[in-house]
């Protein structure tokens, strides 16, 4: 300890949002460079590499073959697919000093796909997998939580190719065993979930969430097995109900009634239903967006949802990527005066009415259901307006937020809520990337054929946050053996020589028996040390102090918390026994 590269800080850095950006800088493993990019310290580094080694170790099981691209990249292949646009802000875009367009890989779908069809031709050299551990660049709307999002991170990404589906299918259930094997050696709670393909286009995929309360996703889980990501749930629709005995829709004056909260209200105090009172989800709100697409061209889109929920932005995000929704500002409202704020219907949106808004409704808003709402008019609603016979939309958009105990659309019970940390992503890929970059091989009839393929990614940086996210206590850090820079904290208290040097010759007997030992063998207070010892977060801590005279050291353990003194004669065999689980 009196050499190695660390200082553990008492203060919180002030940017940090979760325990494990805490502990992880003041424990001296990351150090910020710049927002969203941190420098590795000697300790953060041994972890990194831990976790790279097992998810190598693991890629190398199921055939998987290591290279190394380069992260600054040619515009050209990006191009091609139309990613250098569709990427958007997140792309970090640079020009060499010729003046060319150049990138830092944010992924590398195109680069391996141009790699494999320089040198392969013949179905005969597939199946193939090649996977790289390499540094990626995002910029990042909101890096977050030290290393758990950076601008700049490590992700070992790994790319299947195959002749036919039968092949994709098999490479993308061996990548599913893998990360498995994976996350379990990681000592991760996870989950594996449905998954949006996002700007990767592509069919089957699935996530492996780390569960954790500071995670930035939302999954929901049901009894009976469906798991979800809360962005790819898709509630599906109702069956349609008869409306011929509906009463012809009428408008109402709701005075002051800009809200669903308000509108209920009103509509209970002034036209109360016999059965029952008004509720939210008896109204139909219309959400207006402005969507902007990458390339920078901008077009309105209304949303029609029950009232009682609220547009969830992520599932909104994801259904609509690469365009993002803003919603419509003062200047929007202007360039469109059909729409009367706070009382906007069906009326005037869609592409053929008055606005010309193109608009998307709920699945809930099938044919023959009722609702209150907007219009139109200032301080008026209309009642009774049935879908399919007073209005139509353009299409459904699946955007409404989920709610804990909504159906889970399999039929499988209610659902949960919970959130996690996304840690790895799989995803059938399909044609697309083949097809955008000519990948074909020849088949046995002689035959091109288009290449299928899928891409699989670990955040292998991220994952080191995340256990640490998952495992630490308000002391630190505690890592699982796995993973920990070093299997023990040796501890030397007190000032005699005797303890140096018992201690010293402690750690080299440790050291010859392949024991990683961190010896602390500073000049500090014990306090001093203990406090270091549990911020670092070596899952073993020996304690070599007064106990020597009475012929024990302490052996303690991080995780469990327990603390058993050990005769001086055993230590050795038995720091072993529990380092080696
Ligand atoms: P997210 O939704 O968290 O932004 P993503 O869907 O963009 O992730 P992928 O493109 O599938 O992620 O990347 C594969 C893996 O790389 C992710 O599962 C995640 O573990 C990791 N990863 C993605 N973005 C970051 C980041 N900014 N910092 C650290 N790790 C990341
Ligand atoms: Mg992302």
């Amino acid at each position: 300890m009196s050499e190695l590269f660390v200082r553990t800080l008492r203060e919180d850095p002030a940017d940090a949002e979760v325990p494990s950006h805490r502990w992880l800088v003041r424990g001296g493993y990351i150090r910020r460079a710049a927002p969203g990019i941190y420098t590795w310290l000697p300790l953060g580094l041994r972890v990194l590499h831990k976790v790279e080694d097992i998810v190598r170790e693991e890629m190398d099981a199921i055939g998987g073959q290591e290279v190394h691209f380069p992260a600054l990249l040619p515009r050209e292949p990006y191009e091609l697919t139309n990613r250098w646009i569709e990427y958007g802000p997140n792309l970090f875009r640079l020009k060499d000093r010729k003046g060319n367009d150049m990138l830092l890989g944010p992924t590398h779908e195109e680069m391996f796909t141009l790699l494999v069809k320089d040198l392969y031709s013949s179905y005969k050299d597939l199946p193939l997998v090649l996977y790289q551990i390499q540094t990626k660049y995002r910029d990042e709307a909101r890096p977050r939580a030290g290393v758990l999002r950076g601008r700049e991170f490590v992700m070992k990404d790994s790319y299947s190719f195959d002749i036919d589906d039968a092949g994709l299918q098999a490479a993308y259930d061996k990548h599913r065993d893998a990360y498995i094997r994976i996350f379990d050696r990681l000592g991760l709670e996870y989950v594996i979930v449905q998954a949006m393909s996002g700007a990767m286009g592509g069919s089957a995929s699935e996530e492996f969430l780390a569960v954790a309360e500071n995670g930035e996703d939302t999954f929901v889980r049901s009894p009976g097995g469906y798991a979800a990501n809360v962005e790819a749930v898709a509630i599906g629709a109702p069956e349609p109900l008869p409306y011929d005995a509906a009463p012809a829709a009428h408008v109402e004056d709701t005075p002051d009634s800009t809200t669903i909260e308000a509108l209920v209200r009103v509509a209970n105090d002034l036209q109360p239903r016999t059965d029952r009172p008004w509720d939210g989800s008896d109204t139909l709100k219309n959400v207006v967006f402005m969507l902007e697409y990458p390339d920078g061209t901008k077009e309105p889109l209304a949303i029609g949802l029950p009232g009682d929920r609220e547009v969830d932005e992520k599932r909104l995000e994801a259904q609509l990527e690469p365009a993002v929704a803003v919603p419509f500002a003062e200047e929007d409202f202007a360039r469109y005066p059909s729409l009367v704020k706070g009382y906007i219907g069906p009326g005037v949106l869609g592409e053929e009415n008055s606005s010309g808004i193109r608009y998307l409704t709920d699945p809930r808003v099938v044919e023959g259901t009722r609702w209150i709402t907007g219009a139109d008019a200032p301080q008026k609603h209309v009642f009774d307006l049935v879908c399919g016979r007073d209005f139509t939309s353009d299409g459904v958009i699946d955007v409404a937020e989920i709610r804990a105990g909504d159906p889970s659309p399999d039929g499988s019970g209610p659902l949960q809520l919970a959130r996690g940390i996304e840690m790895g992503h799989i995803f059938q890929l399909g044609r697309k990337y083949a097809d955008a970059l000519g990948l074909k091989v020849l088949d046995q009839n002689g035959k091109q054929v288009t290449v299928t393929m899928g891409s699989y990614g670990v955040g292998v940086s991220r994952a080191v946050a995340a256990v640490a996210e998952t495992t630490c206590d308000e002391k630190g850090l505690r890592w699982p053996r796995a993973l920990a820079p070093f299997d023990v904290q040796l501890v030397a208290t007190g000032k005699g020589t005797e303890v140096a040097d018992y201690a010293a010759g402690l750690a080299q007997e440790l050291d010859a028996a392949g024991i990683t030992v961190l010896y602390d063998d500073r000049k500090a207070s014990p306090g001093v040390k203990f406090a270091d010892a549990e911020l670092l977060g070596m899952p073993t801590t020996v304690v070599v102090g007064r106990g020597l005279a009475e012929g024990v050291v302490e052996l303690r353990d991080r995780i469990e918390g327990t603390a058993e003194q050990v005769p001086v004669a055993e230590a050795v065999e038995r720091i072993v026994a529990q380092v080696r689980g």
